[in-house]
């Protein structure tokens, strides 16, 4: 469903025409050969597109304005080989709207010492070239990421791709459509927020859909659809059959049923997020559970109670791990549930009512029909597993009226010392860092919500840079965090932010 080869990033190359055409040959000659170490990179998430060296401020101006236009662009990479006078660049970069990163490398790695001459300094000059043009948008305060290393270092190109991640996110979220079924949930606080700024600083279309609308598609869904879905889950998934099989069968082929509604929903209206809310389930039988569950191991974003931001950012996780998928490796809503408050060993459980994504599974998911005590309805089926351990990060974006912030939590994912019979939902048990206490502690102060989204693909330096390029305020709990720091980064960030 999500596919990165869509997009492209445009490769410039800053020089000026003072060279003569000899050494301006040799430009265009090593621009294109870091362009091809690229495009050997089976890292890198695209294609990355090789343009003409920019030598005017015509021709500067003109490729950045085509770059805005065209929809393939996700972001540029720029690299001063040469020295650039960047009062040629500020017309471009006034106009210039998307992601932009500034590749400070170097034809070659390595000084010479026996060869090297003045001719071998004026070719390799992108230490000073790329100070100029670092001046130009640090005045500018154009948003930007920079990258120093070698172009043919595998770790560098690495960087980079990340980079391109995070900007195939923006991209992806500039024309992402949310629906919602319902409203948030009765007044709660942190799931609401301003859905006109939302549009405006990340594109996030958040249209109201009555619950109605999906009921209208489930009721024209056929009964081979129905078993087509129930076989893929038979086939996915092991079925618990429990002690009365039709009695489970029917309550999963209600969720498959919804499932096949939602994605026909879902292509008709361009959606590839959503939420629901079990406050308003009319003509449902049951609150969607296995159906969000599954639509979310396909690339939807989702979350719970209306939460549209957090359906965005699990769909922004999505888009930013496509591709990077293993066993049990993926993106999930998430919610924050129940602690382990052994001072040694303090420990959080993730989980929701239904709603964790099936990607994060360790080993084959159970769907399995159960009672839920809230929303009043039929039993709902759902997927019940626990997450694979490893290092994973929650994130939250919330709204503080002049501005979103994202809180970022970086966590270790444990194999849970015993199993949980009785618990009937997928769950995942971590080891906040630094240590529980200190995490929970800076989350709250932070004003962090109760969902997130959580990967265990996905890095903090994406979300940061993602941050950077969609200009969200972001703040890290991770192994350095310390509560004294963390609340001084609170206070300036609230003066940095002033409106
Ligand atoms: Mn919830």
């Amino acid at each position: 469903m999500i596919d990165l080869g869509k997009y492209e990033f445009w490769f410039l190359t800053g020089s000026q025409d003072l060279y003569g055409d000899e050494t301006l040959r040799q430009v265009a000659e090593d621009s294109k050969k870091v362009v091809e170490a690229f495009a050997a990179d089976k890292g890198m998430p695209c294609a990355v597109a090789w343009k003409p060296t920019l030598l005017t401020p015509d021709s500067i101006r003109a490729t950045l304005e085509q770059a805005n236009a065209d929809p393939r662009c996700a972001g540029v990479i720029a690299w001063m080989h040469t020295f650039s006078p960047a009062k040629m660049w500020i017309a471009g970069l006034s106009s210039y709207r998307k992601p932009l990163l500034q590749f400070n490398t170097q034809f070659n790695r390595d000084i010479p010492y026996d060869t090297i001459d003045m001719d071998f300094m004026n070719l390799n000059q992108s230490a000073h070239g790329d100070r100029e043009f670092g001046f130009i948008t640090a005045r500018m305060d154009v948003p930007r990421k920079v990258v120093v290393g070698h172009w043919g270092e595998p770790a560098t190109r690495a960087r980079i791709a990340s980079w391109m991640r995070a900007a195939i996110a923006v991209a992806d979220g500039k024309k992402l459509r949310i629906a919602r079924f319902g409203d948030n949930m009765r007044e709660v606080a942190v799931t609401d927020g301003d859905k006109v700024e939302a549009m405006m600083r990340l594109g996030w279309s958040v249209p109201y859909y009555g619950v109605g609308d999906l009921v209208e598609h489930m009721a024209a869904v056929g009964a081979a659809d129905v078993d087509a879905k129930v076989a893929e889950y038979e086939s996915s998934y092991s079925v618990s059959w429990g002690k009365d099989k039709a009695f489970a069968l029917d309550h999963i082929r209600e969720q498959a049923r919804i499932e096949v509604a939602l994605r026909q929903f879902a292509a008709e209206n361009d959606v590839n997020a959503f939420t629901t809310n079990f406050q308003d389930l009319h003509g449902l039988k049951q609150l969607p559970g296995l159906a969000c569950q599954s639509l979310m191991a396909s690339g939807f974003g989702f979350a719970g109670e209306g939460d549209w931001k957090t359906a965005a950012m699990v769909r922004t996780f999505k888009v930013m791990s496509a591709g990077l998928g293993g066993a049990g490796r993926g993106d999930s809503f998430m919610e924050d549930y129940t602690y382990h408050l052994d001072p040694e060993n303090g420990m959080n459980l993730g989980a929701h009512m239904l709603e964790i994504c099936p990607s994060i599974a360790d080993g084959k998911p159970s769907v399995e029909v159960h009672a839920l005590g809230i929303g009043g309805k039929a039993d709902p089926a759902r997927l019940v597993f626990t997450a694979k351990a490893g290092p994973a990060v929650c994130a939250a974006v919330v709204d503080f009226g002049t501005r979103f912030r994202c809180v970022l939590n970086e966590v270790d994912v444990v194999t849970p010392p015993k199993p949980f019979p009785r618990l009937p939902v997928a769950r995942a048990l971590w080891k906040p860092a630094p240590d529980l206490r200190t995490a929970a502690e800076a989350w709250i102060l932070a004003g962090g919500g109760h969902h997130t989204a959580f990967s265990n693909i996905v890095t903090t330096d994406m979300v940061r840079d993602w941050a950077e390029m969609v200009g969200v305020e972001f703040v890290v709990i991770d192994r350095d965090t310390k509560i004294p720091a963390f609340r001084n980064e609170l206070r300036w960030n609230a003066a940095a932010w002033r409106a």
